[in-house]
């Protein structure tokens, strides 16, 4: 494995803002110089993660997770350090000399070893496509406007009769077992058969693009079973799975936003029509794990079901759920009963493009749903609709939005419905319980934070005190001489990167948001701090020495420790001294 060298990253890091890079994955509030999000680190309705572009870092007030533009997309996207830098590089177009296979763990051989048999099946089935035996599976794609481009593209492919798939991975040495746990074959009484037999395959890959299973679509009419996918195996989970994920992430990235539809086809429908930020979940319903890698690839997701009712039914479920994670939501009203395939094939592409423009936010959406689904001409349902309408409203967080939408519910119904302000006891937020600090930690804060910002702390610290009491603050300051030693600069950006814990990458953000840090160094507060620290180092030191004298001791044991103890309460007596006459 490769390691990308400190100096590109830091590079990468200086080039980056953190504002764009977080706008990249959350839509971002600015309110005059703050910049605020729904935080994604814990279960947040209301901004409370703040992110601060002098010092290049983010910070949640309400769970406390911060860190800077590699750890927030290290720990959003849940991937290696390495990872993050170079999902940062690629975000602001800078270009790393090593690339990411190289820069990319991939130790697990079995892993690799099953990646390698879902690409021969690929590379197979793509051959086998333009066989003889294929003709009709091939007409068939022609005839739903699937050209040779696009069949390459999804790397559509054909699984032949005759188990010819397992005989030819087979006779390349792999295990039936190997073959059976990525489900392309499977054990049965009468033997070991292809899964796919005699079926269009369509691979699906995982976020980084590993290819992980396939959806099967058969060809002979008779067959119960039109599409079939993967059986979960080690690699795939089907809930999990967000199909074509990894082609769609910089274009996703690029126009912020992901398109969401229901099936494979839909999205090679996109791709039709030149658009290639869509995927799909492959069926109607959505995980809450499909909807984290979901506001992974974009800011705003955008549902695009089938226009008949089971579709908005679950274009409003999976909408409502991305909706409760905290996700900037939208969907696209269509009023077509087709499904975006369906009307990029009986229609045109221009036919579907229109149709996106029709793309209303989420409340919007909501009023829409709900209205056709209660008959508004009964007096009760009426009420109903009100009543489910409220409860959406309730979740608005802007007044201005709240006014409208209520006033759009007057207007729907023709039911007089009254602006109510919001009812905080629904929204409210479970506050951290503030941990109570003692003075030495508050002491110990003050002179981490002192040193951060200027190198004349780093030294008195260095020449005159020398350690912190709590194990974490001690790492820190260690990590600050670090720096000002080598780099000859410290910032909290650059303290974050060097430390992979969670808890000290936390606490650098925790110091460098709070409110002593951006004052100028005043050696007066750094000294009184330095003393609030060695007294209690002493107290504890003269404590412990009462202890040792309650024990049985020899005579000359004894002397030695009265001896230190008195040196110890002589110390601490000459601090408190001179703390008092400040
Ligand atoms: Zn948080």
């Amino acid at each position: 494995m490769v390691r990308i060298s400190e100096e590109e990253i830091q590079a990468v890091r200086s080039r980056a803002d953190i504002v764009d890079v977080v706008s990249h994955y959350l839509q971002i509030h600015r309110k005059g110089k703050q910049y605020r999000a729904v935080c994604p680190f814990h279960d947040d309705h209301d901004p409370s993660m703040n992110i601060n572009p002098d010092l290049q870092i983010y910070k949640c007030f309400v769970c406390g997770a911060g860190g800077n533009v590699f750890s927030f997309v290290q720990n959003y996207e849940k991937i290696s350090f390495p990872e993050a830098v170079g999902r940062v590089a690629s975000l602001i177009g800078y270009n790393l000399s090593v690339t990411p296979e190289a820069y990319t763990a991939k130790s697990d051989p079995h892993k690799e070893n099953l990646y390698k048999i879902l690409n021969e099946t690929i590379r197979f089935t793509s051959y086998q496509l333009n066989s003889q035996e294929a003709l009709s599976a091939k007409d068939y794609l022609h005839n739903r406007g699937l050209d040779d481009e696009i069949i390459a593209k999804f790397e559509i492919g054909y699984n032949p009769g005759n188990d010819s798939l397992y005989r030819f991975l087979h006779a390349k040495g792999y295990s039936d077992a190997a073959l059976n746990a990525v489900n392309v074959a499977r054990m049965t009484e009468s033997g070991i058969h292809d899964v796919f037999s005699q079926r269009i395959t369509f691979p699906i890959h995982d976020a980084h693009g590993n290819p992980i299973g396939f959806s099967a679509r058969a060809l002979n009419p008779e067959n119960t079973s039109k599409y079939i996918n993967t059986n979960d195996t080690e690699l795939f989970t089907k809930g999990d799975i967000v199909y074509n994920s990894h082609r769609a992430r910089t274009s996703a990235r690029h126009e912020g936003k992901i398109y969401v539809c229901e099936g494979v086809t839909d999205v090679i429908a996109f791709a039709k029509a030149g658009i290639e930020n869509a995927v799909c979940t492959l069926g109607t319903s959505c995980t809450t794990h499909q909807i984290s890698l979901l506001r992974s690839l974009a800011a705003r997701i955008v549902f695009c079901y089938d226009g008949d009712a089971p579709g908005q039914a679950a274009a409003y479920r999976a909408a409502r759920m991305a909706r409760d994670a905290g996700c900037d939501v939208s969907v696209i009203l269509n009023k077509t009963g087709l499904d975006p395939d369906e009307i990029v094939r009986s229609q045109s592409a221009e036919a579907l493009k229109e149709m996106l423009k029709q793309e209303v936010s989420w409340m919007e959406f909501v009023l829409n749903y709900l209205s056709n689904r209660y008959n508004l001409n009964s007096y009760l349902e009426k009420k109903q609709f009100v009543e489910e309408a409220l409860k959406e409203i309730n979740q608005l967080t802007d007044e201005t939005d709240r006014r409208y939408f209520t006033d759009e519910i007057s207007r729907i119904s023709g039911m007089r419905v009254e602006f109510r302000k919001r009812d905080q006891s629904a929204a409210a937020q479970p506050l951290k319980k503030l941990s109570v600090r003692n003075g030495a930690d508050q002491a110990e804060e003050m002179i981490l934070s002192m040193m951060m910002n200027s190198p004349e702390a780093a030294i008195k610290f260095e020449e005159e005190l020398g350690y912190l009491n709590k194990p974490e603050h001690q790492t820190l300051a260690m990590m600050i001489l670090d720096a000002r030693h080598t780099n000859g600069i410290c910032t909290p950006s650059g303290l974050i990167d060097m430390s992979s814990d969670e808890s000290i990458r936390n606490l650098i953000t925790s110091i460098a948001t709070g409110s002593d840090f951006a004052k100028p160094y005043d050696e007066k507060v750094m000294n009184g701090a330095i003393r609030k620290v060695k007294i209690t180092v002493l107290n504890s030191e003269a404590d412990a020495y009462k202890q040792q004298l309650n024990a049985d001791l020899n005579s000359v044991s004894r002397q030695l420790i009265l001896n230190k103890y008195a040196n110890c309460l002589r110390e601490l007596r000459r601090y408190i001294d001179e703390e008092n006459s400040q």
